[in-house]
């Protein structure tokens, strides 16, 4: 039997909205616990704790106390898949488990004791770190699916009566107001979302999902990053990408704003046609927080800051393979463009795109026309072309033509952008355009650094240190 096999068995999925069988195969950094609170034929809560791609599932009729002395009976059921923790809605009439779930509390778990994986165990001792669940906690098996759930001494038995907690930790709603089928409420917690003056309205609206990314956490993670990030965005033009319904709705290219936004400030540029036009640009970090709270939560930069509109001083390079190409040869591609930078006398830094390719940025401090600029860039990518004719190429058609690595320069000109170091992309997982070592590219897919990953990063040194001396 496959281990999912006996929760699909109990469910039709036609008729339920619980999530289909299916184990997680990635493997998760930070392990997951959810307690669902489920009103069915009899109430009880669900403990559920990530094991192995799926979630060990335990009914505990009396739900878990932060009381030392109690022992909580807490039934072994099916295990249920990965994506059940995102689950609350109700189950229809005639169907297992029909009822009412609430996500009751939901985060982090570590297990401190080593796990068979046949799960033939006396105990397991787990810390959780949820937000109403904190601490130690054990189960102890006593006989066949029987355990018992019990709060070991630390810092968190004087804990609050959690009996009293009678909504969801995800959606605020009541049993009552989930079974109803109401939307759900916000938090009404004003203090959680101001962030740098700025107010952040609909805090809790979801931007991504699994995991689920609200547009308050990304608020959040670019005040956390700001101090880094704005060298490289402030008082340059910009280009946002807005999604006000999430990164599977509607997605807008913003090269204007019309309205007064702190932070942001406005310059009129001419255009082709001659026609002067208003673009705008960040003065300070509220500027990225008031972006955000307009729901633009991508940043795109130009080459060149506002003082000096006419003489750009970031030059990018774009290594963005096609799919079949393997990232070994992008990696080689990034070696051999540094190596000629290298030979010109040209410092060089790398980041990740946050979506499948690297990019390769040099500061450029010898003041040069955009026109100089653009020549140069291409300059640099027809030299590598020289070297390795049947690797590189300088032209997007011959690219795709014959399978060779374009190394897009073009972006060097005046009006185009390119993604912001620290921009998170509204790609279908939320990753990070991050930058990154010299000695990292072996070992960092362009893809994989979150915004956690980017927090815990900038506490580190700044590989990027020396980017304008
Ligand atoms: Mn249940």
């Amino acid at each position: 039997m496959k281990k999912l096999d006996k929760y699909n068995e109990k469910r039709n999925f036609n008729k339920t909205n619980e999530p289909n069988g299916k184990v997680n195969k990635k493997r998760s950094k930070k392990l997951r616990f959810v307690v669902q609170h489920h009103i069915a034929r009899k109430d009880h809560y669900d403990l559920r704790l990530e094991f192995n791609g799926v979630l060990k599932s335990w009914a505990v009729p009396k739900g878990p106390s932060y009381n030392t002395k109690d022992k909580r009976l807490a039934v072994l059921v099916e295990d249920h898949p990965y994506e059940y923790r995102n689950f609350e809605g109700c189950i229809p009439q005639g169907e297992y488990g029909a009822g009412t779930v609430m996500i009751w509390d939901e985060g982090y778990l570590e297990y401190i004791n080593d796990i068979p994986n046949d799960f033939n165990i006396k105990s397991i001792k787990f810390i959780l770190k949820g937000k109403r669940l904190k601490g130690k906690w054990t189960l102890v098996h006593f006989k066949e699916d029987n355990w018992l759930l019990i709060k070991e001494k630390d810092e968190y038995n004087e804990f609050k009566n959690i009996k009293k907690l009678n909504t969801s930790i995800k959606t605020n709603r009541t049993m009552q107001e989930i079974k109803e089928g109401k939307n759900k409420k916000l938090k009404t917690s004003i203090k959680d979302a101001v962030i740098e003056n700025i107010k952040i309205t609909n805090p809790d609206k979801l931007i991504f999902k699994n995991p689920n990314i609200t547009k308050l956490d990304i608020a959040y993670y670019y005040h956390k990053v700001s101090k880094r990030m704005m060298p490289y965005i402030q008082n340059r033009i910009i280009s946002t990408i807005r999604c006000p319904d999430g990164v599977n709705g509607d997605k807008f290219f913003m090269k204007h704003l019309n309205s007064e936004n702190d932070g942001i400030g406005k310059i009129k540029i001419k255009n082709k046609s001659n026609k002067k036009e208003d673009y705008y640009y960040i003065k300070d970090s509220r500027g990225i927080i008031s972006e955000v709270q307009m729901n633009s939560f991508e940043f795109h930069i130009w080459g060149s800051n506002i003082d000096k509109i006419n003489n750009p001083n970031y030059m990018v390079f774009d290594l963005d393979p096609d799919e079949k190409l393997n990232i070994k040869k992008l990696r080689r591609g990034v070696k051999d463009l540094k190596s000629i930078l290298d030979k010109l006398g040209l410092k060089s830094y790398l980041k990740t795109s946050g979506g499948k390719g690297f990019h390769v940025v040099v500061p450029i401090k010898q003041k040069m026309n955009y026109r100089k600029f653009r020549k140069t860039s291409k300059q640099i990518v027809e030299l590598l072309e020289e070297e390795y004719p049947d690797l590189y190429t300088s032209n997007m058609r011959k690219a795709k033509r014959k399978g060779k690595i374009f190394i897009d320069w073009v972006r060097n000109t005046k009006g185009s952008t390119s993604v912001a170091p620290y921009s998170i992309r509204l790609r279908d997982k939320c990753s990070v355009s991050m930058p990154i070592s010299w000695k990292e590219l072996d070992t960092i897919k362009p893809n994989e650094i979150t915004m956690e990953d980017a927090i815990n990063r900038i506490k580190k040194s700044d590989p990027w240190k020396t980017f304008f001396d």
